[in-house]
């Protein structure tokens, strides 16, 4: 095919996919003020998010001439417009909308990550028509006060320059910059570290230790992924990158007889570094150890192998010293999910197909919790249909080999605490898991009443997603959670850990007290469908981060002895 390279001026700089991303997403922003089409709002944001992660330069493949519809997300619409964004700098329609738009609205386009439909309604409240004014009101605490905390939260989010991601949507940029760093940059050696791999549930950066001749040719090539990856900071064998995605890259550079510190000191958070190196002597005195694996170099200081979900600083380096770290559970060890949807509410798979894929994970039980009657948006199941489903599960339990269906409910918690069906509905029930999907902004005294009237009624058994929390989007409703572990514990009532990624609550440290507080905590997928059972890997990773052994989670139990735990 020839190369038609002409048709791009050869004055026009050339664009990262940052800068291609940005147009997209400023263009879904004003589509989104302007109330059109959904899904064609979504279609551009998606795009841009995926842009954002790609390590091929879009710009390169448009002046070669290349098929952008080869990657998910890019069809003809929008490959065309990133054409013309490569071709001529800008987006014609995106300048259209731009030069249509209130000056107020126009200006908060520069800001892709705010929901203009929200902000326009905190300009409106508060009367302003600028970004500068919209910050100074945030920093003045003004936006909580007179639009809650919530809304707080999100211009914080938008306003921010430095972007953090859910931990397991960087598990593809992990990937991509890996193979670019061995397919493209001569490195023969790599190992994620940061807080990627202490499997924190939002990184703000991706660090890899490297190992190659000349780390000089590899900052040089890194520099070019995805068009071009800015280089803010090298020296002394360490490069720190600014990616496209919005969070950093850092590379270290080690060699084999220092593999063992440097991935050591790139893992760690700093507390656990400091108390290491009160352990251990000074850091500078480690890195003279010489030692080609972690497991050499804690053994120099005289502890134990420590998990690097461990390494937060919590008290595991007293523990490894005296070699009683925690044996942290593993999905092998897990029994059965105890959080499932299906189409009976807003799930998308049959109970039977639900059985099926938890019968292949190996699993001896799955709790089918589809939302109950309240619930009107999440197709909440009525009181009639949920005594269908009972005797519909008893059936299907006798005709089921090797899975045994549990009969369950996500009972919505009630204003009042009560829940959402009545007691003798909810005692044909094998359990509950039970939860609030509404009146988040109660106020941290009455949503812990709420939560500790709910755990009142016998026929609760597992708090589900228990701070509401949906990461990078909202903060959780306030509860006082020392209150509600130690009601919890004398009700004999048990926390989720949801691990759907975006919630991953309750977190790592509230998980960690609960335990220590001798409450058993479930790790559940929350799925709503099949493919979603695999989240409990999501789940599992802020287990081992709160550093949970197999006793101390519900679901390791065998349905024989679960059962009776579930009756009070
Ligand atoms: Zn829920
Ligand atoms: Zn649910």
């Amino acid at each position: 095919m020839p190369v038609r390279r002409h048709s791009i001026p050869a004055s026009l700089p050339a664009l990262s996919n940052a800068e291609i991303a940005d147009r997209l997403a400023s263009f879904a922003q004003l589509l989104s003020a302007r109330k059109e089409n959904p899904y064609k709002v979504k279609a551009y944001q998606r795009a841009a998010a995926r842009i954002r992660h790609l390590s091929e330069s879009l710009d390169e493949m448009v002046r070669n001439d290349e098929d952008l519809t080869q990657f998910a997300g890019i069809g003809e619409a929008i490959a065309s417009a990133i054409r013309e964004i490569v071709r001529t700098g800008s987006l014609s329609k995106l300048e259209t909308l731009r030069a249509g738009a209130a000056p107020a609205l126009a200006s908060i386009s520069q800001y892709p990550r705010l929901d203009p439909k929200r902000v326009v309604r905190v300009y409106k409240k508060l009367g302003l028509s600028t970004v500068e004014e919209l910050r100074e009101r945030l920093e003045k605490g003004e936006i909580d006060k007179v639009l809650g905390s919530r809304m707080a939260y999100h211009i914080r989010q938008g306003l921010t320059e430095t972007h953090a991601m859910l931990l397991y949507h960087a598990d593809r940029l992990h990937e991509a910059i890996e193979e670019f760093l061995i397919g493209r940059c001569g490195v023969r050696r790599v190992d994620v570290a940061g807080s990627y791999r202490r499997r924190l549930e939002i990184v703000e950066e991706l660090v890899f230790v490297i190992d190659a001749d000349d780390f000089g040719s590899v900052v040089d090539r890194m520099q070019r992924y995805g068009g071009r990856t800015p280089l803010v900071s090298s020296q002394n064998g360490h490069a720190v990158f600014a990616l496209s995605s919005g969070i950093l890259l850092r590379l270290q550079h080690a060699g084999k007889e220092n593999w063992g510190y440097h991935l050591v000191a790139c893992t760690g958070s700093k507390a656990h570094l400091n108390k290491l190196a009160s352990v251990c002597g000074p850091r500078s005195a480690l890195q003279l150890k010489h030692c080609e694996s972690e497991t050499a170099l804690y053994r120099s200081c005289g502890v134990q192998y420590i998990e690097p979900e461990l390494r937060e600083g919590h008290d595991e380096v007293d523990r490894a010293k005296a070699g009683t770290l925690p044996k942290l559970v593993t999905i092998a060890e897990i029994r059965g999910d105890l959080h499932a949807h299906s189409l009976s509410s807003d799930g998308a798979d049959s109970i039977d197909d639900m059985a099926e894929a938890a019968r292949e994970r190996g699993y001896e039980y799955i709790g089918i919790s589809d939302h109950s009657q309240s619930l009107k948006i999440a197709r909440g199941v009525s009181v009639e249909d949920l005594r269908a489903q009972i005797r519909f599960i008893d059936k299907l339990n006798g005709r089921l080999r090797g899975i045994r269906v549990l009969k369950s409910s996500e009972v919505d918690i009630l204003v009042d605490g009560s829940l959402d069906y009545p007691d003798d509905l909810l005692k044909e029930l094998d359990y509950t898991v039970c939860s609030i999907h509404s009146r988040f902004a109660l106020g941290r005294e009455a949503q812990t009443e709420r939560l500790l009237r709910a755990m009142d009624n016998r026929y609760c058994n597992i708090l589900g997603h228990a701070t509401g929390r949906l990461l990078l989007k909202r903060p959780g409703y306030q509860i006082d959670e020392d209150r509600v572990i130690a009601h919890a514990r004398e009700n004999g009532c048990f926390l989720e850990i949801n691990s759907s990624p975006d919630r991953l609550d309750v977190c790592a440290d509230t998980a960690r007290k609960a335990a220590a507080a001798g409450v058993l905590i479930s790790i559940s997928t929350d799925s709503h469908s099949t493919g979603e059972l695999d989240l409990i890997r999501c789940g599992m990773d802020q287990a081992r981060r709160a550093g949970l052994e197999q006793t101390e989670v519900l679901n390791c139990l065998s349905w024989a002895k679960l059962w009776r735990l579930f009756r009070r």
